[in-house]
């Protein structure tokens, strides 16, 4: 049986179109997937909309509609982005989806049962744009009036009936998790968590909102005049998509291997919060908590609420998806938020894309149809370059698992130049049969490929087609296994892109 692996997405907003910020953190997701199941893993990847929610609930009002008629409505644009970015995930959750609905109030009105969650009073100064409540120091003051540090409008006093999640209780486990395993990833992230931990403690966690204001969500099961606030009921999202109510073998088995990738403005939820909330389940932390930084433009971070939205639609306008996966890859770190703009693109495109890859196999393609009639033959093999390719894997391996994707892009491209830099040195043009050198360059080609698949699958797939190979799994690549590669037709690959005034 193969080796399970779990990946997630947070589970988007649906309150305006997907944006590159959304793409950057699902091609990562995807790509773990990937390459995963390159790597012979049983991969599970869940991704989906977070649906309820009183900002949900206004937007689709002002439209004239139902919240679902408008989530039905905005979870397409989601469904066709992935599609158009080729993101192969598993499943695609929805927090409207009646298994999902029946697993939070199942699993809450155990914890109701439990005494862990009660009943108190909230107050304060709320702002209904984040619909969250800001104490005094977190809000700005301006001529009296308490505004939002976020939208910057006038914060409402709000009081209201409640139930509180008793999370105080846990602050020691939470700690203990944070400080002795190294769930979270990078490392640098826990300080942060950790540090605001001590310093406020753990707070009980008003877990419900008044259906008066918010009916828009999942109805608590102990009390039908009150709804589960959303960030509880996207959490559990991770639980419903493998099924934790429904076949406990197929949970277990992806629980133990389940990496949450994230941007590091949701951290706090998804380390204090939920591994609170999942132990009182009585489930452990998932393994990993991967943690990115945010997509700047111009030195701001991408959102809706800042207005310097590049959509998904844009930018696949100007570019092939795999050139859009390539080129966020390839300035992806862990550690750093990222600046990515139309220049950097056609730079990376036009540079590494057109002149090192596209460039490699149209020479090869080329040079087998005139010298060699469009089949090469098994030959023996060059041990340097065998070696070089056997590398390259080993090399990549370590930058994928350290979740380092620009690295790997470089090592693999470093692969692309050598093979190159070959052809340079053996001169097969020159030669009448270069059947030897245009087999190894091949093989060394059909590495750097397999290697590449996981970031642009459909380029990949061509190439494949090119020399009539098959992208196989890693462990199946052993150099000069290749019977022959055949030729018919050499596409051009990446057309080069003038850069706009
Ligand atoms: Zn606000």
């Amino acid at each position: 049986m193969s080796k399970a692996f779990y990946v997630t997405t947070p589970i988007y907003y649906p309150n305006a179109e997907p944006h590159t910020g959304h793409a950057y953190t699902t091609i990562i997701a995807d790509i773990i997937a990937r390459w995963k199941r390159l790597e012979g893993y049983d991969v599970f990847f869940l991704t989906g909309t977070d649906e309820h929610g009183l900002k949900l609930q206004r937007a689709a009002l002002e439209r004239g509609l139902q919240p679902k008629e408008f989530v039905d409505m905005m979870v397409e644009k989601f469904k066709e982005a992935w599609k158009a970015l080729r993101i192969e995930y598993s499943r695609f959750i929805r927090t409207t989806d009646a298994d999902h609905e029946e697993l939070v109030k199942n699993l809450l009105m155990e914890l109701w049962k439990k005494g862990l969650i009660v009943k108190g009073k909230y107050a304060g100064w709320y702002c209904t744009s984040c619909e969250k409540f800001f104490s005094e120091g977190e809000y700005v003051e301006e001529e009296g009036r308490k505004l939002c540090p976020i939208h910057m409008k006038e914060l409402e006093w709000v009081e209201e009936e409640t139930y509180f999640l008793k999370l105080s209780k846990f602050q020691d486990y939470v700690l203990k998790v944070l400080s002795e395993t190294d769930v979270v990833y990078p490392k640098e992230y826990v300080r942060e968590v950790v540090s605001k931990l001590r310093l406020e403690g753990l707070k009980d966690l008003s877990i419900t909102r008044p259906k008066s204001r918010v009916f828009w969500g999942i109805e608590a099961p102990w009390d039908r005049n009150h709804t589960i606030y959303v960030w509880i009921d996207a959490l559990l999202n991770y639980l419903t998509g493998i099924k934790l109510l429904k076949d406990k073998e197929f949970f277990s088995k992806y629980w133990s291997e389940a990496h949450h990738i994230i941007g590091k403005d949701i951290l706090w939820f998804h380390t204090i919060i939920w591994f609170a909330l999942l132990k009182m389940i009585g489930i452990p932390p998932p393994k990993k908590v991967v943690v990115h930084g945010f997509v700047l433009m111009g030195g701001k971070k991408m959102g809706k609420s800042t207005g310097n939205v590049v959509t998904i639609d844009e930018l696949l306008k100007d570019f092939d998806a795999d050139v859009v996966r390539y080129c966020l890859m390839r300035v992806m770190s862990l550690d750093k938020d990222i600046e990515f703009t139309f220049e950097n693109m056609v730079d990376m495109h036009n540079n590494e894309l057109a002149d090192i890859l596209g460039n490699l196999v149209r020479r090869l393609g080329v040079l087998s149809k005139k010298k060699l009639g469009g089949v090469v033959s098994k030959d023996s093999i060059d041990e340097e370059l065998r070696r070089e390719a056997e590398r390259t894997i080993e090399a990549v391996r370590e930058s994928m698992n350290k979740f380092r994707f620009s690295e790997a892009l470089v090592k693999i491209f470093d692969l692309f130049r050598y093979l190159n830099a070959y052809l340079n040195k053996t001169e097969p043009w020159k030669k009448e049969k270069p059947n030897y050198e245009l087999y190894n360059a091949i093989e060394g080609l059909r590495f750097g490929v397999t290697l590449l698949w996981s970031f642009m699958p459909y380029t990949c797939e061509k190439i494949a087609k090119v020399f009539d190979f098959k992208i196989e799994t890693i462990d199946k690549l052993v150099f000069g296994k290749s019977e022959k590669f055949v030729v018919t037709e050499v596409p051009l690959l990446f057309k080069k892109i003038k850069k706009k005034k």
